[in-house]
């Protein structure tokens, strides 16, 4: 089958590998179509958890094809969203209760291989039936769930304001969830008037255009719709000068939410005086588990929106052009189409 496949020394290329075999438990599916996301990029060059050679696609839908031998959880002919998490249930964390952090933490698409390819094979428990809903909304399945368990983890008081930092498809997905999640207000602010466009449609309540170059105009006007700072500020863009910002426009008492890949080794300066003095509070976000199942039923329903996401769809022979999407501040989200 083609696949896409990344090798040491960020070196990739499109080949012909094995169709894999779906073992005990397991489930076949023919790939339908893959979102690209900026960690695809990290995995290339070997950061985040990477193991290579790689076929990289974490956000996955496909339809199953073939059932491995024993019991399944899953239906040949359904089409399905996929948890592509991997978790080991005997390490410590695991037994904790805190599998997030398994000691042999599994991920379809950065460790093991993912969805951009025309096959994969998967935990049949982990798929989930997507029935009518289209592909082009249930892609985003796996973004939200990420989102959903960055809510979780912002633990939202009901009424509270809001500020997110960055409009990609993560920021886009999580001031629509935060809605639902108790934000009375969402502004968001991200240097791309088009993709600010977009926010307004899916419901932002504010968009505060950010010039690299002079971030005091977008501060001021930050300031403006919130004087003395937001209850809660996400930053969703894994710079180290915006976290910095981040706790600035944060108001006294509340939290920031650090959800962006930053590098590993990035260090932004935080005065630990202004984090006593007033009382704020720094979480993280990072992945999820078990998100799956509420981010396809915001998506069913329609609490998440989808439209003007999307924008460029490929397939795995034009797999140059998607990793150069991740570059244009006018892209907000790449499909990669496995037909
Ligand atoms: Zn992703
Ligand atoms: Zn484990």
């Amino acid at each position: 089958m083609k696949a896409i496949v990344f090798r040491e020394g960020s070196q990739w290329a499109v080949e012909s590998v094995e169709k894999p075999v779906p073992g005990p438990g397991e489930a076949l599916l023919r790939v339908i179509q893959t979102g690209v996301c900026g960690t695809d990029e990290h995995l290339l060059h070997g950061g985040f958890i990477a193991k290579f050679p790689l076929i990289p696609g974490h956000e996955m839908v496909g339809e199953v094809v073939e059932l491995g031998p024993g019991e399944a959880n899953a239906v040949v002919g359904d089409n399905v969203v996929v948890d592509n998490t991997v978790l080991c249930g005997k390490c410590h964390a695991c037994r904790e209760g805190n599998d997030l952090f398994c000691e042999n933490f599994g991920s379809l698409g950065c460790n093991m291989p993912g969805g951009f390819a025309e096959y994969v094979v998967v935990d049949s428990s982990k798929v989930y039936p997507i029935g009518d809903l289209d592909p082009d909304v249930a892609v985003f399945a796996e973004p939200t769930a990420c989102a959903v368990h960055g809510v979780d983890i912002l633990n939202l008081t009901p009424a509270s304001d809001v500020l997110i930092f960055g409009s990609g498809p993560t920021g886009l997905i999580l001031s629509q969830l935060l809605k639902t999640a108790g934000a009375a207000r969402v502004t968001v602010a991200a240097p791309t008037a088009s993709k600010l466009e977009v926010a307004t449609a899916l419901g932002a309540d504010h968009t505060v255009q950010v010039d690299r170059n002079n971030p005091e105009a977008a501060s001021a006007a930050l300031r403006e719709i919130a004087p003395r700072g937001f209850d809660a500020v996400i930053e969703a863009t894994g710079s180290t000068a915006v976290l910095e910002l981040a706790v600035s426009h944060t108001r006294t008492g509340g939290t920031v939410l650090v959800y962006g890949l930053a590098g590993e080794n990035d260090t932004a300066a935080i005065k630990p005086y202004e984090v006593f003095s007033r009382e704020l509070t720094i979480k993280g976000s990072y992945a999820q588990v078990h998100c799956l199942g509420r981010a396809l039923f915001a998506l069913q329903t329609g609490r998440v929106r989808t439209e003007g996401l999307i924008t460029s769809k490929l397939n795995l022979d034009t797999f140059d052009q998607a990793l150069a999407n991740l570059h244009d501040s006018e892209q907000i989200k790449t499909i990669v189409s496995s037909r």
